[in-house]
């Protein structure tokens, strides 16, 4: 029986420079007609559907799935295009070597607010995406508390015996649906909340990068 450890991506594993905010509002403008669409929205830590019901909220319009997948249509191909060239997806440090780190020793899977076309977007930009065999997604819970649950069930169906499962991310929606699911959780600092912040939410461990705590990391993950 091995240790799950789900990865968040956008700060978690890589930074994309804004490129998931700005093609949701190109999705927005072409779809909607609304400007600027996610200005003053909260989307670090949120979902992509709880994102897009609270833009829809700004405009005074109501939301749903299919509202969501006409949208994902053109944001994932907007996204796959603002992400074509090389620079501007950055892997963030101590990612790969984790990674390997954790080979063979655990499970390792994603936890993400992105919809799974834009994960796919974004870590095949980064080349990460073969790295990861499966992973719960925005269309797995809109609420992020429910994704933790969501990976625990999808383990299940694809025949896994899982352990303890263990949260990384860089907010502290990551923290707080760590807890909600009965997971443990690493706060990194390379991500979208300061360090006082996360340290406020009490995460089980809070490293700088994934570079400097990978020896923590990996004696958490391993070490139970
Ligand atoms: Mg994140």
């Amino acid at each position: 029986m091995l240790p799950l450890v789900l990865f968040d991506i956008d700060g978690t594993l890589l930074r994309t420079r804004g490129a998931g905010r700005q093609a949701l509002d190109v999705a927005f403008l072409a779809l909607h007609g609304w400007a600027d669409a996610t200005e003053g929205v909260h989307v670090a830590g949120s979902t992509d559907d709880a994102i897009c019901r609270d833009v829809a909220a700004r405009f005074g319009a109501s939301w749903g799935a299919q509202k969501s997948e006409a949208l994902r249509a053109v944001y994932s191909t907007e996204l796959v295009r603002l992400l074509a060239p090389p620079e501007r997806t950055e892997v963030l440090p101590g990612v790969a070597a984790l990674l390997d780190a954790l080979s063979g020793r655990a499970h390792i899977a994603l936890l993400t607010g992105n919809w799974r076309s834009g994960a796919e977007a974004k870590l095949g930009a980064a080349g990460l995406w073969e790295r990861f065999e499966w992973g719960v997604y925005s269309e797995d819970a809109w609420e992020r508390d429910g994704l933790v649950p969501a990976a625990r069930l999808a383990a299940e169906a694809r025949g896994l015996v899982v352990g303890e499962v263990i949260v990384i991310g860089d907010t502290v929606a990551d923290v707080r649906c760590a807890r909600a699911g009965a997971a443990r959780v690493v706060a990194v600092e390379t991500g979208f909340c300061s360090p006082t912040d996360l340290a406020l939410a009490r995460p089980d461990l809070q490293v700088t990068t994934l570079a400097d705590g990978l020896g923590w990391v990996v004696a958490m993950v391993v070490g139970g």
